[in-house]
């Protein structure tokens, strides 16, 4: 394909984190679920980072279909001060079928910082050769699947079943013991 180009980009999150570790939040969840079934659509695969309040992203398909997908991606108010790292044409595509592989925030990428001689993720203090090495360790890296992060908490209707079952165990030994009580009653008596 020969107008294939891999474009990666940064942003600030326009929301406030709490970190959770090995979690994604649920504003990045949200936004994994819509660019999956977006990207599929338009054949672009890519890979998404977020950590310390940060987005890299990499993304690959045909010019017009990114850079389409970029002029909507400058709109969203979740995050801001969108800059573009690199701008290439490719041959061949990075994530294979990746619509949008997603690497949780681990060791490996605080290792890659404190060998960049940075203390945490900053992308935006990122020059051609870090931005390659990242790109590189998202290739790498192992997918950290949607269904991996447990929620926070049950969510209400989880906690009405399951208090709604338990309540029926408890009913149900309490009448076995009445009905035991009431026989040994009536065969002491
Ligand atoms: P819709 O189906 O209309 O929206 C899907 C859902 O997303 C909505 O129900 C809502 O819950 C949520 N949502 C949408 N917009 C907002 C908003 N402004 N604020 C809060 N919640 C919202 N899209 C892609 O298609 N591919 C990508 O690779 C991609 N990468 C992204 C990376 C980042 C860092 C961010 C912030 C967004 C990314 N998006 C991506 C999302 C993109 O900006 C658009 O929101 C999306 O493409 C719109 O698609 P849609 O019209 O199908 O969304």
């Amino acid at each position: 394909m020969s107008d294939l180009i891999q474009l990666v980009y940064i942003s600030r999150a326009a929301f406030q984190t709490v970190p959770r570790n090995n979690l994604i939040v649920p504003e990045v969840s949200k936004i994994l679920r819509v660019s999956r079934r977006n990207n599929r659509a338009k054949q672009i695969v890519g890979a998404l980072y977020f950590g310390n309040g940060f987005f890299f992203q990499c993304l690959e398909g045909s010019e017009p279909a990114l850079m389409a997908l970029y002029e909507t991606l400058k709109t969203d108010p979740r995050h801001r001060d969108l800059r573009i790292l690199s701008k290439r044409a490719i041959t061949e595509r990075s994530f294979g079928n990746w619509e949008m592989k997603y690497l949780p925030p681990e060791q490996d990428v605080t290792r890659l910082m404190q060998s960049f001689g940075m203390s945490s993720f900053d992308p935006y203090q990122f020059n051609e050769s870090k931005t390659a090495k990242m790109l590189d360790m998202l290739a790498s890296g192992s997918n950290l699947q949607l269904d991996e992060a447990a929620p926070a908490q049950p969510s209400p209707k989880l906690v009405t079943k399951a208090g709604v079952s338990g309540i029926r165990v408890v009913i149900a030994v309490l009448l076995v013991l009445l009905l035991a009580a009431l026989l040994a009653q009536r065969f002491l008596s």
